[in-house]
């Protein structure tokens, strides 16, 4: 207190006007450092403040400063390392020095600046014994050295220094920091929304480039080319953007091909440590045009992912390694934020994902139970693919789906086709070169072949006519095993561009396994009504069947004013075989003439069948009585030119046959029709057998004999 009284009150009172008027550090220093050279008798003087974030002390000359002369800015700070300089040795040991070249009364200082001799003394600026800094006097040859005395004058007036300047830079530091703050925080709160990611991203990086005086900015993927290779000459050559300020896919790319293999190889093999904060960022030197551009490269370290990374660049200025360290601190902490937000934008994407997942099992199981529910509906295999097909074609699309199936009953290959729209013949005939070229791949028990490989079914396309599709672009195929072999293929193809997906061969796998069960189901059907239906010993139809299709075809040539001839036709002399060579030989009689008529009546047009004993008949709808008559010569001469051969035997046979037709007859029911026919038979049986005779109203004229 009795120092204090020592100094000049005038002093400490323009110190604190001065300080007053300041409204930043640099300017309370210029301002109370005049004042103070004056107090103090010096020619130049400086002041020194302690960094601690950059552990540096930042110099501040008064206007008379020999360093200004050697070109140092009057508006920029230069940053003196605390080394074992005079003013580092101050501010250290908080003790103050006084260099006079003539006596040196406190030690062995030496000024080295040329042209001066003179004095020098330096003060420790102290805040609660804490050294903040240095404030250092120059007095030249001609003044008075400095003395014990003058630090006494100083006395108090460095603690109002040390107070104010203390004072000033925490205010700074304070305004700097909320306007970092105010940065980081609108920043992160651009990423705390997940509404459009990437628009976001793109603008969080813009807001990053003009926070930071940056030119470019991006967040990059690197992908990794094949996964199994790892060795150090693979680098990741492809990099995905996620987003992008002024930075270009190809100058990214070329930024990476310009950095050396061992950035390179830091860059793959980047710290899985995130919490390693400390590291040096990643500096990359490269030529941006005409500057030299310097840029950053952070890893951004994300959940179950390859590193992302944070890329952002500026002109290269080589003085400006603090405020770079600045810039580099500010990107760490903002790469936290990134990193979580896209952390987290990955965990949405694979909810939402799995959410699209959860719906599309959903739609397809409930389309899966309507096919179930189709197919159980109906036993015919034709009606069955084809409602299958509408609906599968609900779930995955397809141009044409066709399946190629073994038919036991006809011991042969069926393929059936369900076009989406229409398909040309040239479509047709390649994608039925495709099938059979993809089924032959498979080991089969039934190999496919030109002989056992029945005409293709193509159904009706689902969509209205349009221009005909005359290719397939890409196919997907599956083979159906049944019991333990191949037994056909499931085929789907898509004109157009997209290719089938691992998931759609997966649920069409699914679909078959459904649909297959279901078409064994009404081919055994099939096969049962078919035994139920013939006749065992000539495997022609039986006397049922042929009651009901007649039925039919009766109905049918009604409705459509077509008509319909029956013929029956009966062995002549019949006994005389069983009587003569035994009934087996009459047997053998009867499968002989049953293979003449299968093989000389229509493919499933007519229907041949043993009506009763060694009785045939024979429906031939939309046929005249005249067509009949001459399709019943052409029966009649075949099997009277036919030998029956048994062992050494050739024994000859003849028919007798009558035909009638729904047109000429007028007849009401099926029962008239075959009255009619067996009345014609009569008539040939009559006439001297091994001919025909076609029944007319008018000739209804003879009497039944036997
Ligand atoms: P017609 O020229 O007048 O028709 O003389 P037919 O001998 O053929 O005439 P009929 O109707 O009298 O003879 C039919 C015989 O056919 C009677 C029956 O024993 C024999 N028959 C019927 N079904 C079979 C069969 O499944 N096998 C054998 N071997 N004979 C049968
Ligand atoms: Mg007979
Ligand atoms: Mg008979």
């Amino acid at each position: 207190m009795t120092k204090l009284q020592q100094t000049s009150p005038n002093i400490l009172a323009t110190l604190a006007e001065k300080a007053a008027e300041a409204t930043d550090l640099h300017l309370l220093i210029q301002n109370i450092i005049k004042e103070i050279i004056d107090y103090m008798e010096a020619v130049s003087g400086s002041i020194m403040v302690y960094d601690s974030e950059e552990n540096c002390l930042k110099l501040y000359v008064s206007s008379s400063h020999p360093v200004l002369a050697k070109g140092l800015q009057k508006s920029s700070v230069k940053r003196i390392a605390l080394n074992d300089s005079v003013s580092a040795q101050v501010f250290k040991s908080g003790k103050a020095i006084i260099s006079n070249p003539k006596y040196s009364p406190k030690g062995n200082i030496k000024l080295t600046r040329k042209n001066d001799s003179g004095s020098f003394m330096s003060v420790p600026l102290k805040i609660n014994k804490k050294s903040i800094g240095v404030m250092n006097f120059n007095r030249n040859q001609n003044q008075k050295p400095f003395e014990d005395s003058d630090l006494d004058k100083l006395c108090g007036i460095n603690a109002l220094v040390a107070s104010l300047i203390d004072k000033e830079s925490l205010l700074e530091k304070i305004d700097e920091n909320r306007k970092e703050i105010t940065a980081l925080f609108q920043m992160s709160s651009l990423l705390s929304e997940s509404n459009d990611f990437t628009g976001r991203l793109e603008e969080f990086l813009k807001l990053l480039s003009k926070e930071l005086g940056m030119k470019r900015s991006a967040i990059v993927k690197t992908v990794t080319p094949s996964k199994s290779v790892k060795s150090s000459k693979n680098l990741p050559r492809t990099i995905e953007i996620i987003a992008a300020h002024q930075l270009k896919k190809n100058q990214l790319e070329e930024m990476f091909d310009s950095i050396t293999d061992r950035i390179r190889q830091k860059l793959i093999s980047s710290p899985t440590n995130p919490s390693n904060d400390d590291e040096t960022p990643l500096t990359l030197l490269f030529d941006d045009g005409n500057e030299s551009s310097e840029m950053y490269c952070i890893p951004l370290y994300v959940e179950d992912s390859e590193p992302f990374f944070l890329i952002v660049s500026r002109s290269f200025t080589e003085t400006d390694e603090i405020q770079a360290k600045k810039y580099y601190r500010f990107l760490q902490i903002i790469s936290h934020n990134i990193s979580s937000a896209l952390t987290r934008e990955n965990m949405l994407k694979t909810i939402r994902q799995d959410q699209i997942t959860l719906k599309e099992n959903a739609e397809r199981n409930k389309i899966f139970f309507e096919i179930s529910k189709d197919l159980g509906s109906t036993l015919d295999p034709y009606t069955i693919l084809q409602k299958a097909f509408d609906q599968f074609n609900k779930i995955i699309s397809f141009t044409t789906i066709s399946i190629l199936l073994y038919d036991e009953l006809d011991n042969g290959y069926k393929l059936i086709v369900q076009p989406s729209e229409p398909i040309s013949l040239k479509y047709q005939t390649s994608l039925t070169n495709n099938i059979t070229e993809l089924f032959n791949e498979y080991p089969t028990e039934q190999e496919l072949s030109e002989d056992n490989f029945y005409q293709p079914t193509f159904f009706k396309p689902q969509l209205p006519e349009a221009k005909q599709v005359s290719s397939f672009k890409h196919v997907l195929h599956l083979p159906i095993i049944l019991g333990n072999s191949v037994k056909g293929l499931i085929h789907l193809a898509r004109k157009g561009n997209e290719d089938f997906t691992a998931k759609e061969l997966d649920i069409t796998s699914q679909f078959t396994g459904i649909f297959i069960t279901s078409i064994k189901n009404a081919l055994i059907h099939k096969r049962t009504e078919k035994l139920a239906f013939t006749d065992p010993l000539t495997e022609l139809y039986n006397h049922r069947f042929f009651q009901e299709t007649l039925q039919q075809e009766f109905t049918r040539s009604l409705r459509y004013k077509k008509p319909l001839s029956l013929m029956i036709l009966d062995i002549d002399f019949f006994k005389k075989f069983n009587d003569t060579y035994g009934h087996l030989v009459g047997d053998k009689v009867l499968k002989h003439v049953s293979s003449i008529f299968k093989a000389s009546i229509r493919d499933q047009i007519d229907t041949v069948a043993r009506y009763g004993g060694e009785e045939f008949a024979v429906i031939l709808p939309e046929t005249s009585l005249e067509g009949a008559a001459v399709f019943a010569e052409r029966i009649r001469s075949k099997v009277e030119a036919s030998e029956v051969i048994d062992g050494e035997k050739k024994l000859k046979v003849t028919i007798s046959i009558g035909v009638s037709c729904a047109a000429v007859t007028k007849c009401s029911k099926t029962s008239d029709l075959i009255e009619a026919a067996d009345q014609a038979l009569y008539q040939s049986k009559l006439n001297g057998r091994n001919q025909y005779q076609t029944y007319k109203d008018s000739t209804v004229s003879y009497e039944k004999k036997h």
